[in-house]
């Protein structure tokens, strides 16, 4: 007999089986354990606590930190069946009495509450004449005072511990780190808790990176050949760039908004609900944007600057393709990257000890960005697993790159850098090399030193990689004076000694790119037989239609991932409609016979004949 967990699985959620962790989890929740979860984003964490929160007496409450999306994780809910309610400042007082008295009365199982309310004196007086299943603490990491993330309503969340103690309580977060994890189990009291570390990769990314060269064109060619119409999200540093970018793409036909910390709360909470609402919106965002958003069908994740650490390079990109189907994660990555980063920490105001940290994580960064070999491996080995050599679905592992053996022009660069007084930045040290006829060259003397000319076999680009390469392996520094002097390290000694080698990877140019791009697509059509697109799209249409007359967004109807089970086996019956992936009971009834209907309309041959579907 299947465990009551098994059974709400596939009757609810319409799933087949769990994932990694989540069945122990659960188990361990429903016996009434305390917990700290981390998953990487779309790994499953909501499972964990909403399972439970069916299979034990009484309420669930979920704290979860934004208002906004609240409304969309009860909506996805209350399709599939399941007694959700939110508590915010959205609702109405009579709205709110509402859900007050159906809580009461034992008519809800899971409540959305955001901290700052549920820690309000009138809550807990509520929860108090209540049952509670549990608390499930989403995105603990905002305790934590070292992430962008921090909520200080959160630290006040470890009094739930004290006030409820037979409640079991379950924290949840992507961000594993270490430092962070221990703050969390400290200030949220779940010292006792168990802690789960779940399996961090997501196999259905595609992970690239290339080299920049007028990043702007290469998103918009990425955009054209692989991502028509998808949605997605790109990242950029600043302000400025995120709306410029967006303003840039929109001028190119692609429904791009921006979103930054600068906006007006409505116009952020405006874009959000496009975004999750419609189905080919690209967001231009500064890193303020994404949390907390659990779209499934986020199809790319794309950066234009340089992410601080690969933790949030993992987050960041763990928003694309949640409900599994292929998507890509890309990044546009330059010297200049390299320098702004490095003038960052060292110009940082912060004390040694965290300098230190914010230097070995930019480095890290900077090491996967150079990368030759399999960069799931390394992302995978950073976070503390021991995957396979090669996984078959990142940019190195699709095209092993060249590399070559780089240690005369590292060395002409080097002393380069030396000769010229370690006072001049890229484009002079490079004009230097290339011997290039120049007033100011011919004023300092520099056409007299050695390594003039020397470098004329080597375009401009082919320096820069190679300075960027030395940069990155941190051969030379970038001063930070502002005018970023490159200066040599003690690293460097060996290599202009000739006592080291220097092996560096070739950057793919172009039109490798553009192969690339033609064999692998990140894309939902690439997993649909070419003559299934049709009813796919015909099935689209009709959720978005369902979609709209409820004020839901169409993910909560069903998934693509579901939409391209429909296409693929193309059920006619209730009963084998029941068998695709995300149709549970409440579903099945409600949409079974309208999607079965359009199926039928797209059959291939007209052969079933009519009245096999009712059950
Ligand atoms: P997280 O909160 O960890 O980012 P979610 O809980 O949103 O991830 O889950 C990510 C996606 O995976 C969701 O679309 C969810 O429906 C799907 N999912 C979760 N568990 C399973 C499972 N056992 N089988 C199939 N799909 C699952
Ligand atoms: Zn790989």
């Amino acid at each position: 007999m299947p465990s009551p967990a098994q059974d709400l699985l596939g009757r609810v959620f319409g799933y087949e089986r769990f994932r990694g962790q989540q069945e122990t989890i659960i188990e361990h929740v429903i016996g009434g354990g305390d917990g700290l979860v981390l998953m990487p984003t779309g790994g499953g964490k909501s499972l964990c606590y909403q399972i439970p929160a069916l299979v034990r007496d009484g309420a669930a409450v979920v704290v979860s930190p934004l208002i906004a999306l609240m409304r969309d994780q009860v909506a996805a809910l209350l399709q599939l069946g399941v007694r959700a309610a939110f508590l915010n400042s959205t609702l109405s007082a009579r709205e709110a009495y509402d859900v007050e008295a159906r809580l009461r009365a034992g008519l809800i199982d899971l409540l959305y509450v955001a901290p700052e309310r549920l820690l309000g004196e009138r809550t807990l007086a509520l929860l108090d004449e209540v049952d509670l299943a549990l608390f499930a603490i989403d995105e603990a990491h905002c305790v934590s005072q070292w992430g962008h993330d921090f909520r200080p309503e959160y630290l006040q969340l470890s009094t739930l511990g004290e006030r409820f103690p037979d409640v079991p309580r379950i924290a949840l977060t992507a961000t594993a780190d270490e430092p962070t994890r221990r703050e969390i189990v400290d200030r949220l009291g779940l010292a006792g808790a168990r802690v789960f570390i779940g399996g961090f990769d997501r196999p259905n990314i595609r992970y690239r990176v290339v080299p920049k060269q007028g990043p702007r064109e290469q998103l918009a060619r990425l955009l054209d050949t692989e991502h028509r119409g998808d949605a997605g999200i790109v990242y950029c540093l600043s302000r400025r760039r995120v709306e410029e970018t967006a303003e840039w793409l929109r001028a190119r036909g692609i429904d791009a908004r921006p979103y930054h910390a600068g906006l007006r709360g409505a116009e952020r909470s405006a874009t959000q609900d496009a975004f999750v609402r419609g189905e080919g919106v690209v967001i231009v965002a500064t890193i303020a944007f994404g949390m907390g958003i659990d779209k499934p069908d986020v199809r790319f994740v794309a950066h234009l600057d340089l992410p601080k650490s690969l933790e949030a390079y993992y987050q960041e990109t763990g928003r694309a393709g949640r409900d599994g189907l292929p998507a890509t994660a890309w990044m546009a990555y330059g010297l200049q990257d390299v320098i702004m980063l490095r003038q960052m920490v060292s110009g940082s105001e912060a004390d040694e000890a965290r300098k230190r940290i914010e230097i070995r994580k930019l480095d890290a960064m900077l090491g996967y960005c150079e990368l030759a070999t399999c960069r799931r491996r390394s992302l995978l080995a950073y976070f503390g697993e021991t995957p396979a050599e090669r996984c078959g679905n990142c940019d190195n592992c699709l095209q092993p790159p060249e590399s070559w053996d780089a240690t005369e022009a590292a060395q002409q660069a080097l002393s380069c850098v030396y000769r010229t007084g370690q006072r001049f930045g890229v484009g002079y040290v490079i004009d230097v090399l290339r011997g290039k006829d120049d007033e100011r060259i011919r004023r300092f003397r520099h056409d007299r030193i050695p390594t003039f000319g020397v470098g004329a076999d080597l375009d401009a680009g082919q320096w820069r990689s190679l300075i960027r390469q030395l940069v990155a392996r941190d051969l030379l520094s970038v001063d930070v004076d502002g005018y970023g002097s490159l200066r040599l390290t003690a690293a460097a000694r060996p290599v202009l000694r000739g006592e080291a080698a220097v092996e560096l990877r070739r950057d793919a140019r172009a039109p490798a790119q553009r192969r690339a791009a033609r064999e692998g697509r990140g894309s939902v059509r690439a997993v649909l037989r070419p003559e299934n697109q049709a009813l796919f799209d015909a099935l689209r249409a009709r959720r978005r239609e369902i979609a709209e007359s409820q004020g839901v967004p169409p993910y909560v109807i069903f998934h693509d991932a579901s939409l391209v089970e429909m296409a693929e086996r193309r059920p006619h019956l209730l009963a084998e409609f029941a068998e695709i992936p995300g149709v549970g009971a409440a579903k099945l009834e409600r949409y079974g016979a309208a999607f079965i209907d359009i199926i039928r309309a797209h059959a291939p041959e007209a052969s079933s004949p009519a009245g096999t579907a009712s059950p």
